[in-house]
């Protein structure tokens, strides 16, 4: 799974200082590339398909070149799966590893119930939208 294509320069004030949005969120937020980042940032192997502040540490592994700053979303990330949202656009409810809903609306979590636990991801999202939500998975 990969947050990347979620996340976008919205506006950039200097090499170093961005408002960052993401997209399955609407937040928009201020970012800095870290001083010892500004390198790689600047001048490290990168792929149109990566977030954009995703550089290549070396052939295994990659930085965040604003990981003080990273969206929150990106803090939780390693718990979450996928994001759902009611119909005025809040968040609902997220769900956590393979199918385990978290989520404080009593609706959400009838709607959840009628969810057959082997349910794919389409089937998940088209269940989940007759009762007005709407599901955007984390991949
Ligand atoms: S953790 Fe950093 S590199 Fe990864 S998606 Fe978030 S902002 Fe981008």
């Amino acid at each position: 799974m990969s947050l990347g294509r979620h996340i976008t320069i919205e506006r950039s004030l200097s090499h170093v200082q961005h408002f960052c949005r993401v997209a399955v969120t609407g937040e928009l937020l201020p970012v800095s590339i870290q001083p010892e980042y500004r390198d790689p940032y600047a001048s490290g192997e990168r792929d149109p398909t990566w977030c954009p502040f995703l550089r290549r540490a070396d052939a295994d592994s990659f930085i965040c070149t604003i990981y003080q700053t990273r969206p929150r979303i990106c803090r939780e990330f390693r718990c979450r799966t996928m994001l759902i949202y009611d119909q005025n656009g809040n968040e609902a409810g997220y769900v956590k590893g393979r199918r385990t809903l978290v989520s404080d609306d009593p609706c959400l979590a009838d709607a959840w119930r009628e969810i057959p636990g082997d349910a794919d991801d389409a089937t998940l999202k088209e269940l989940l939208k007759k009762h007005g939500y709407r599901a955007e998975p984390l991949e």
